[in-house]
């Protein structure tokens, strides 16, 4: 099964929709979490990436964000982000689902992102609810090790989901709206281990619809996919769109 195939399978089963994961950003230069050179094989998640880590020692959990949060700004989208956003335009892709918080889906033009982890787009005060844009925390993290709120001076928490935290309601129910409308839910660059989300394919099979899967290495539902390309995110997704971009997208079925 190749590009082609899966540009069929978008035209035939309409609306679609992406789900994403970190292996979409990985050809940005962005390590994911789980392969042997991911971020979790040299740091503990319960020790930097926890709710209560950061309650505990909110300091010690900026020593790990401090450099990442510089990394994913200086990020550039990759091929696959592109296509994403290119597909959308082309009007075969409704949404994208991502787990990812690094905000390369919108800088790549993908107008509907749903954003179930977070993001790094702001960071919130845990003590006095003042929320300090991206650009503001990167200007204090110019001067501090980690930074402190301009009101009341305790230290900032990412607005992204934590461990032991949870999702933001309104994203992750538009998530399983998304994924229930889907015909076809086009998961790229996850091993759909986490929950709620690795759950979306499922909402999408329960409802009639079918699951494709581009994914360097095994996920969770390989078995339960109509199609599977183990490959790389943005080769293939850039072969995806240049069959596609000579064809004529059907008109999606919501919009009948
Ligand atoms: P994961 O790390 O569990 O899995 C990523 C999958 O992508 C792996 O199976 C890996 O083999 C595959 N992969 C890596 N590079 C690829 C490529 N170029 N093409 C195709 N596949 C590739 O990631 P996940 O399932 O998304 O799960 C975890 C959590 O990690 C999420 O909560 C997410 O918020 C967080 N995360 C986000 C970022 C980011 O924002 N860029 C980075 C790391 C982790």
């Amino acid at each position: 099964m190749g590009a082609r195939e899966l540009a069929e399978l978008i035209l035939e089963r309409q609306p679609c929709v992406a789900l994403t994961g970190a292996g979409v950003s990985t050809e940005s230069g962005i390590p994911d979490f789980r392969s042997p050179t991911g971020i979790w094989a040299r740091f503990d998640p319960l020790e930097y990436g926890s709710i209560e880590a950061f309650r505990a020692d909110p300091r010690k959990v900026w020593s790990f964000y401090k450099p990442r949060v510089a990394m994913l700004a200086e990020a550039e989208p990759n091929q696959a982000h592109l296509t994403l956003a290119e597909l959308e335009q082309l009007g075969v892709l409704e949404a994208v689902v991502t787990q990812n918080i690094d905000l390369l889906h919108e800088r790549a033009g993908s107008r509907e992102v749903v954003e179930v982890h977070g993001s790094i787009r702001s960071s919130t005060c845990p003590g006095c609810g003042e929320r300090v844009a991206l650009a503001d925390v990167l200007e204090l993290l110019r001067e501090a090790d980690a930074p402190a709120c301009p009101d009341c001076g305790e230290i900032l928490k990412p607005d992204v989901v934590f461990f032991g935290e949870l999702l933001p309601p309104s994203a992750i129910d538009r998530a399983f709206e998304l994924a229930r409308r889907a015909r076809l839910l086009l998961v790229v660059g996850s091993a759909l281990e986490v929950h709620p989300v690795a759950g979306l394919p499922l909402e999408t099979i329960a409802a009639g619809g079918d699951l494709a899967i581009v994914n360097r290495g095994p996920t969770a539902l390989n078995d339960r996919a109509a199609l599977r390309i183990d490959g790389s995110a943005g080769e293939v997704l850039a072969g995806v769109a240049e069959a596609l971009r000579g064809e004529q997208p059907q008109q999606p079925e919501h919009a009948r």
